[in-house]
């Protein structure tokens, strides 16, 4: 279990830290004696997703060697994207508190302090590890989407039933039958994990249905409120 953990966690932080290839097809033509060829791969270099996203933030803040720094650079553009600059900073903010966790110093760049967290966590506890490797994966779930590597998940217009959430910011991942709750983190699963805190898309289900059908009688009483009011008001007019 804890050496697929660590593994899962080194491709994570690999996404996000490191430069990875691209390789786009680019398709076929034919030659001169009428034989379909095929066209090599479009091959380029794309640092990795937090670089991506520092580069939106900062657009102006890359170094020689493709990295960003930590400090905005002087003379940068004003940001412009407000979910790149969120995202960014949440990861930074993540980032810092991982170190504070485990008694380790920032190093100069948010992706080598992220490979600092990974060679840490190999001698932590495996609960801690299953909470860093959710915590990564959420980064690269977030950078992605800021990169448009990934189109954002649908919004369910309800509230997070957690108790102490209740913001409007569930999102639901069709494909894998998932839902989650950016502000509290919470998650829904089809497979209940309690140790793991994941609760089951049907409850999540339930009480988005329940929570329709409320909000659809209040919309319903409101308007028919509303149609009472004016056929008074017609009434005292006539
Ligand atoms: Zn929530």
């Amino acid at each position: 279990m804890t050496v697929d953990i660590m593994a899962d966690l080194a491709q994570v932080c690999d996404d996000l830290t490191n430069p990875r290839k691209h390789r786009e097809p680019r398709g076929h033509y034919w030659d001169a004696a009428r034989h379909r060829r095929t066209l090599p791969d479009h091959e380029v270099t794309l640092p990795g997703l937090i670089t991506q996203v520092g580069q939106i933030v900062y657009p102006s803040g890359q170094q020689d060697d493709g990295t960003c720094t930590m400090r905005p650079v002087p003379g940068s553009r004003i940001p412009g994207n407000p979910k790149a600059v969120t995202c960014y900073l949440e990861i930074h903010i993540a980032v810092t508190r991982w170190h504070v966790l485990f008694g380790l110093t920032l190093r100069d760049t948010i992706e080598s302090s992220i490979r600092q967290l990974l060679g840490k966590a190999s001698s932590e506890h495996s609960d801690t590890q299953v909470e860093l490797l959710d915590e990564m994966r959420r980064w690269r779930h977030q950078c992605e989407i800021v990169t448009r590597w990934r189109d954002p998940d649908p919004e369910l217009d309800a509230p997070c039933p957690v108790e102490q959430c209740g913001a409007r910011t569930l999102r639901v991942n069709l494909a894998k039958r998932t839902a989650r709750c950016n502000t509290c983190g919470a998650r829904w699963a089809e497979e209940v994990d309690e140790d793991r805190g994941i609760g089951s898309i049907g409850v999540l289900g339930r009480h988005i249905q329940a929570h329709r059908a409320e909000s659809t009688a209040a919309s319903r009483s409101a308007w028919d409120e509303e149609r009472a009011r004016k056929a008074r008001r017609t009434g005292r007019a006539a």
